[in-house]
């Protein structure tokens, strides 16, 4: 089955060029579209996914579509499904198998459902087409569509994945054996990384980096009265005054000594007006180097009690709080992995002496409003002082650009994802051992006592998110993979990067 998603009004590109910061990359990006929309006139783009709501994909399409139509490239969002109940189940393990875990082995049968289910949807797809269309495929569930299309009908075709593992192990070998005949038939490739690129695809292929929306409500620039308004509302600072707007219900939770959950004003107020506060707000996955992360911190600050730094910077670790946050315990429930991580974290803090328990925070956000999950997750990484994204393996890392665009510094990881952001001592801080304790406490330490050097990160980090990682740049690069599907004798641009 197919269906096409309406998309609701979203801001136009002349409300984000209003906005100092970010005009002239609206300039740049229209710049660029005044060469390239031309050369798709009489186009129309489909966008191809498997779900319209949850996960980051279906979360990003909207805004490029948008974008997309704004500029004048016709573009619709089509969305497959099946009622075949053995075909999710099968992609979601060649998912996983890309990101190195599950059995490398298909059974006949899977590759029969994943064809049938393929040739059912495109036999409906084909109905909607012309011969004008471009399709680009997003993902592994409806590449084998798209392949059945491009060999039936011959559009031009582009197969964007989302996902990739930087190693080669017997499950990725798997997978992508798997996928070749349903995406080899594709005329352009669109990766993360090059990292990720299986060694069967050259040529045709690019690299286009996740990207922020400024306007998110994630990452939209909040006034200070905001700011302490949604902290308030989230419970994640006391309510000294009233606020405009209605208390978040359920508000943000914060695991107790004892392991239970309560509001995150208890059992005192956090801090996050006042203290230096080292952030991390993840999945509860256990390669988002959650352990590891804790037990740095923890050797911080028994460091800091015999630390001979002066008063000042002794003062800043003295001072300085641990916010670990995540879905509430609810959201996961389906995920025993990431339920288990959780519990785990409970039981080392609860392990913790008191003295050292006080200053770690763990937090239980709210799923229920996106929109307010939202904000709680913006106002917290405003009040860090260093936002830390500790993966041991990580796609991308949404949450450590999401920290550059508000100009706070980094502790980032060597992860894949996370070092195409992140350039070492530049726009912040790179930790080669995520699972050494030791390493963490000494980046923490020489950030947290280095404001300068902060400050130079940080400013640098938002740089580089403006050139490189806003939705503007994001949309340029899609109109010249576009315009080189369709023209490919025409390569008077310079490659794609
Ligand atoms: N996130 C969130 N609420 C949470 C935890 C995480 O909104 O309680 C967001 C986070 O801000 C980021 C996204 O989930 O935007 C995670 O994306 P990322 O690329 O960092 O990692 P992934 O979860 O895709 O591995």
């Amino acid at each position: 089955m197919i269906h096409l998603v309406d998309i609701d009004k979203l801001p136009a590109l002349s409300d984000y060029s209003q906005v100092a910061q970010l005009t002239h990359a609206v300039e740049e990006l229209r710049s660029e579209a005044s060469t390239l929309v031309p050369r798709l006139h009489g186009r129309r783009v489909w966008m191809v996914n498997s779900t319209a709501q949850g996960g980051g994909v279906a979360e990003m399409l909207p805004r490029l579509v948008s974008m997309l139509n704004e500029l004048g490239v016709h573009t619709r969002w089509a969305v497959m499904n099946t009622d075949r109940a053995d075909f999710f189940p099968l992609t979601k393990r060649i998912h996983n198998l890309v990101h190195g875990s599950g059995q490398p082995e298909f059974t006949a049968e899977e590759r029969a459902v994943y064809d049938t289910v393929s040739r059912e949807v495109a036999a409906e797809f084909r109905q909607m087409l012309g011969p004008n269309d471009v399709l680009v495929v997003h993902d592994p569930q409806p590449a084998g569509m798209g392949a059945v299309l491009k060999k039936e009908l011959g559009l031009p075709c582009v197969w964007r994945c989302h996902i990739g593992l930087d190693d080669q192990t017997a499950q990725t070998r798997a997978a992508w054996e798997f996928l070749e005949p349903h995406v080899r038939p594709y005329d352009h490739f669109v990766f993360t990384a090059s990292e990720y690129i299986p060694n069967y695809l050259s040529g045709h292929v690019s690299i286009i980096h996740p990207a922020l929306d400024p306007f998110s409500h994630k990452n939209r620039e909040l006034s200070v009265h905001k700011l302490v308004g949604i902290l308030a509302n989230a419970s994640l600072v006391p309510g000294a005054h009233p606020v405009l707007t209605a208390p978040f219900d359920p508000p943000a939770m914060r695991v107790q000594s004892d392991g239970t959950f309560a509001p995150a004003t208890l059992p005192e107020d956090i801090g996050l007006l006042y203290r230096p506060t080292v952030t991390q707000i993840s999945r509860w996955d256990k390669l988002k180097g959650w352990q590891a992360l804790l037990e740095g911190f923890v050797l911080l600050k028994q460091r800091a009690r015999t630390s001979h730094q002066p008063e000042r910077q002794h003062r800043a670790l003295e001072y300085a709080r641990l916010v670990l946050g995540g879905p509430e315990p609810s959201a996961v429930q389906d995920d025993p992995e990431a339920v288990g991580v959780l519990e785990r974290l409970i039981d080392s803090y609860k392990a913790l002496p008191p003295e050292v328990q006080r200053d770690v925070v763990l937090l239980s956000l709210p799923m229920a409003s996106r929109k307010s999950n939202a904000l709680m997750v913006n106002t917290l990484q405003h009040c860090s002082s260093v936002v830390v994204q500790n993966s041991l393996r990580e796609g991308f890392g949404l949450t450590v650009t999401e920290a550059m665009w508000k100009r706070i510094s980094v502790l980032g990881t060597t992860a894949c994802g996370i070092r195409q952001q992140i350039r070492h001592g530049v726009d912040g801080h790179l930790n080669a051992h995520p699972e050494d304790p030791a390493a963490i406490a000494d980046a923490l330490e020489g950030l947290l006592t280095n404001a300068p050097l902060r400050m130079a990160y940080a400013r640098r980090a938002q740089r580089r998110v403006h050139d490189e990682f806003l939705v503007f740049r994001q949309l340029a690069r899609w109109l010249r993979v576009l315009t080189e599907t369709v023209d490919p004798e025409r390569h008077t641009l310079p490659p794609v990067v």
